[in-house]
């Protein structure tokens, strides 16, 4: 027994988490004015928690429906109606945590907020060394009729981890980063996110994922996020000064209604892009993007595009099915006059299977590295290599800890000559060699 207590004793010192950090709550039944914060007098809004966090300190948020009212906008900037406004950074090592309650699902529903005239951000994340983590924010409002965007969440610090979020249902781009570096974005779905108001409804702007950064945005990085049913594109680095890395994550059926009605632009990964005339913006220094080990799957224009990006990016391990071209490398030139075929791009391990018109355009092999991909080597793809095909598995819900479902959706048959036809680019593999695709057999 005495050893019992000394063992638990020893356990409670070593696992001792930050030694003074402290926890709060956020419940939809709590209240800001007379609660302590604490789990059985929890605060009622994440502003009031903010109020008295400090760096290494967790906010859990409890499970159930917070409906946002125009009442909590906690901060209107120009063009922008702000209701959570995290402004308060953490440190290094020492992060503010705003989690869901462990096992809890906390759902933030945006429909009533609808300030006239004004772009409307669920969270504005202006700090830095901040982990949001299991939050749902549904229901996201455009109000503005002319070129306009919301955002259910919008990155402006550094060091930020945005984790297991789900955002859906709304007409706001899901995530949105203009500025920052070192931001993960890890886990996270985007999904039925269309503007029916703005321009006429034709959801031009509602992007799953967008990530813009400025000069100095280094390290951004989007893992295993999902995005399906957005009314433009799934992910969308479109004028991103630096690297943006899309490391396994999938889209499907990005540009279309949930009935398949054309909407917006419609790419599973637009991978840069600086318009068609040069302007001050435009980095001395192209970026090349990463997109490694991602999924696209029936968007309705490209699966993988380089829109008309002054340079190439490194495009690795990808499978792309049934969208309108799975891979178009169009460039624009670096004297911004002219469109011209895909040149400095890294194209390896790739595979193309069936797309609605082509597998590949816009590739000027003898500028490109493009070896031991499905369209380069001698090997035939057809139903037969693939364990199924069956898209809907990919809408299966995420593990326990928030990664991906394990599905058998384009994973490779045994015995299938696509297997172990790639080459080492330096990530660990099973058998002989690479695969070619997102999955490794
Ligand atoms: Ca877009
Ligand atoms: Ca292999």
């Amino acid at each position: 027994m005495k050893r019992q207590i000394l063992f638990i004793f020893a356990f409670c010192v070593i696992f001792q988490p930050e030694s003074n950090a402290k926890t709060y709550f956020v419940a939809p039944t709590g209240n800001d004015s007379i609660n302590s914060g604490s789990i059985s007098s929890p605060f009622a809004s994440i502003m009031r928690a903010q109020q008295v966090v400090e760096a290494g300190d967790t906010v859990y948020i409890r499970a159930g429906k917070y409906l946002m009212n125009e009442n909590q906008i906690s901060s209107v900037q120009r063009i922008w109606a702000v209701v959570h406004l995290l402004n308060k950074s953490g440190q290094e090592g020492k992060r503010i945590n705003y989690w869901a309650y462990p096992g809890e699902k906390p759902v933030f529903d945006m429909s009533n907020v609808k300030p006239e005239n004004k772009r409307i951000m669920a969270f504005d994340v202006t700090g830095s060394w901040i982990h949001l983590k299991g939050l749902e924010v549904i229901g996201t409002q455009v109000s503005i009729l002319t070129h306009t965007q919301s955002e259910c969440f919008h990155n402006e610090g550094n060091h930020n981890i945005y984790e297991q979020l789900s955002m859906h249902d709304g007409q706001a781009i899901g995530f949105y980063l203009i500025k920052g570096s070192d931001n993960l974005i890890l886990n996270c779905d985007a999904y039925r996110n269309y503007d029916f108001t703005s321009e006429g409804g034709k959801g031009g702007n509602s992007d799953g994922f967008g990530c813009h950064p400025q000069p100095g945005g280094t390290g951004n990085i989007f893992r295993a996020c999902r995005a399906w049913f957005n009314s433009d594109d799934g992910f969308d680095c479109i004028r991103a000064a630096e690297t943006v890395t899309f490391d396994h994550c999938w889209a499907f059926d990005n540009g279309y209604s949930t009935e398949f009605k054309s909407l917006g632009d419609g790419n599973g990964f637009k991978a840069g892009g600086w318009g068609l005339r040069k302007d001050f913006r435009v980095p001395e220094k192209i970026p090349m993007h990463i997109i490694e080990f991602c999924l696209a799957v029936g968007n309705k224009a490209n699966g993988f595009y380089s829109n008309h990006q002054p340079g190439g990016s490194y495009w690795y391990n990808n499978t792309a099915y049934q969208n309108g071209t799975n891979f178009n490398m169009l460039n624009r030139n670096a004297e911004f006059s002219e469109d011209v075929p895909g040149y400095n791009h890294v194209l390896k391990n790739n595979l193309s299977f069936e797309a609605r018109t082509f597998d590949t355009q816009h590739i000027d092999s003898t500028k490109c590295d493009v070896t031991y991909n499905s369209f380069t080597l001698p090997v035939k793809v057809s139903k037969s290599d693939f364990v199924s095909l069956d898209q809907s598995q990919l809408t299966a819900p995420r593990k326990a800890d928030g990664s991906l479902p394990d599905i058998t959706f384009m994973k490779l048959k045994k015995g299938c000559d696509l297997i172990d036809k790639g080459t080492d680019i330096g990530f660990s593999y099973k058998g002989k060699a690479p695969d070619l695709g997102a999955f490794e057999y």
